[in-house]
């Protein structure tokens, strides 16, 4: 039996061992899942809201040993479980329960008038087993909303949470048991990429995703083979553009938060800012000012916490040493020569004199690090923001919001924010999801239950008739049919002709 070790990132301490899911069981797993869909998919949507409500009750209560597991385990700091990982579950289930009958009841739809008489529905049908992979960075927030978006129209799910973070995994499978959903409904399956990758292998109805542009085209090639629908969330190298006319100290204010938090291990984090030149010098001065007051550490008055975990460090390092290499200007933080190697802690970084095409400026580096660059122009920055192969969040600090509202529309991303950053992930009205490299699909907002459901088009006929105006025979009908439709189409309706070929039609 193989296990896993949960070390706490800010001590080095073991903090748990985590049982493997063996490959042995996923089979099992799925006849279960498979077996548990048949009862909660005849469940009424009342009946499943009610398990939500319970889900999000306890979530509330424990929030506080929740967000203790999240530091122990990840190394953000207390304020960060709270506000990013446990925050935005709980409105997502609110936002469930408050939503959830109207967006997935049968809706009514038009019918055209070639199908006079007859009703037209859409229908949502979940699609059945659903396979829910998690990364790290947020671990409970990116297994939870997924899961419970799933859940509620009917589909079971199975979560393989990050190995990375498997003390949070173990958590949330003890959480949906207290919760009493019933069995088969959620099961989680321990381990790495072996499991996630044999989990795939064995077929779900319906994959969603979130992680790496790697790891995401290779699940994408496995899913092809057996056409298994996908949702992609990937990583970001996300651009924050600084105007002239900003609020300089709230746009340095938000580069910071935006840059460091979570240890700058977020897929909408500001990866790249961008600085109009007359405002240059005084940003770098306030950014660097306010860097220079953020505390490290685990405790509840830290900012910065620990990196999750040492192959995230060596990334960040690759990229810092390679634009310190090729010219950069280190203005803040420590050189990675001098860091050390029994930390996990990295003092926030601030780069200047980056070129475009440094490994930092085209890579997502997924750490403290801000590197900034200056432009002159709204065309030059607009080209420099999209001159990357991601676009999953941007965003644009100007008080001209005619011109933010310009740019906005010109950034090639799944999100843009003006005059803050990341938020819109937490509006439950929004569509979150990438571009290009930053994925395929979306969650959240109005498409965010359906989307786990297969849209059923309905077509009702009183069934009265003997027969209708396209069926056999065929013999006498073609002219008829051109009048129908040239009277009908044309630039001038003739809703005479129209009629008098429809009579002739239904005749038949
Ligand atoms: P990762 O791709 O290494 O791993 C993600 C998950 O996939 C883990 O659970 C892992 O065990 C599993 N996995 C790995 N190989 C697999 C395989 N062959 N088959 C099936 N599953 C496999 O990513 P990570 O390092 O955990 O997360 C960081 C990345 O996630 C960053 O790129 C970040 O930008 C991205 N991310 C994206 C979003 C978003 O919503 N767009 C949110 C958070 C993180």
């Amino acid at each position: 039996m193989n296990s896993i070790e949960a070390i706490n990132p800010a001590t080095g301490e073991r903090i748990d061992t985590i049982i493997e899911t063996s490959v042995e069981e996923i089979t099992p797993m799925y006849e279960k899942s498979r077996k548990a869909f048949q009862s909660w998919s005849a469940l009424s949507i009342d009946e499943r809201l009610a398990y939500l409500k319970k889900l999000k009750d306890l979530i509330v209560r424990d929030m506080d040993k929740y967000a203790k597991v999240i530091v122990e385990d990840n190394g953000k700091v207390p304020v960060e479980a709270i506000m990013a990982d446990l925050y935005p579950t709980i409105s997502a289930i609110d936002h469930i329960l408050n939503h959830a009958k109207q967006e997935l009841s049968t809706r009514k739809v038009k019918t055209p008038i070639l199908l006079m008489g007859k009703k037209s529905f859409i229908e949502y049908m979940p699609r059945g087993v659903v396979l829910v992979i998690s990364p790290w960075n947020y671990p409970f927030q990116l297994a939870m909303v997924p899961t419970v978006s799933a859940i509620v129209s009917g589909n079971t799910v199975i979560i393989k949470p990050s190995e990375v973070t498997p003390l949070v995994g173990k958590f949330m499978e003890n959480l949906f048991l207290e919760a009493g959903f019933p069995d088969g409904v959620i099961q989680v399956a321990h381990g790495d990429g072996k499991i996630g990758s044999a989990l795939v292998q064995a077929k779900p109805d319906y994959i969603f995703f979130t992680g790496s542009v790697r790891t995401g085209k290779i699940i994408q090639e496995a899913a092809a083979k057996h056409l298994i629908p996908t949702t992609l969330e990937l990583g970001g190298k996300d651009p924050f553009i600084v105007f002239e006319d900003a609020h300089l100290e709230r746009a340095a204010r938000g580069a910071v938060w935006a840059s460091f938090t979570n240890s700058g291990q977020v897929c909408m984090g500001a990866e790249r800012i961008f600085v109009q030149r007359s405002v240059y010098d005084q940003f770098l001065q306030l950014v660097k000012k306010e860097t220079e007051a953020l505390v490290l550490g685990s405790d509840e008055n830290a900012d910065i916490g620990a990196m999750t975990f040492p192959t995230q460090v060596e990334i960040v390092k690759r990229h810092v040493e390679d634009a310190l290499s090729h010219g950069a200007h280190l203005e803040l933080g420590v050189p990675p020569k001098e860091w050390n190697p029994n930390s996990m802690f990295i003092q926030p970084i601030i780069l200047t004199n980056v070129k475009p095409d440094m490994v930092i400026m085209k890579e997502e580096t997924f750490g403290p690090v801000m590197p900034i660059v200056l432009f002159d122009t709204v065309e030059e920055v607009i080209a420099l923001a999209n001159s990357t192969e991601y676009g999953l969040n941007a965003s644009v600090w100007t008080k001209d919001l005619k011109k933010a509202r310009f740019v906005a529309s010109r950034l090639v991303s799944g999100a843009v924010v003006i005059n803050e950053a990341i938020v819109s992930i937490v509006n439950p009205y929004l569509p979150f999801g990438g571009v290009k490299e930053s994925g395929i699909g979306s969650y959240h907002g109005e498409r965010g239950l359906t989307l786990f459901c297969h849209e059923k088009a309905i077509v009702v006929d009183s069934g009265k008739k003997k027969s209708e105006l396209q069926w056999y025979p065929y013999k006498g009908s073609y002219l008829q049919f051109l009048t129908l439709f040239q009277s009908y189409f044309s630039k001038r309706r003739n809703w005479g002709a129209f009629l008098k070929s429809y009579m002739k039609l239904m005749k038949k």
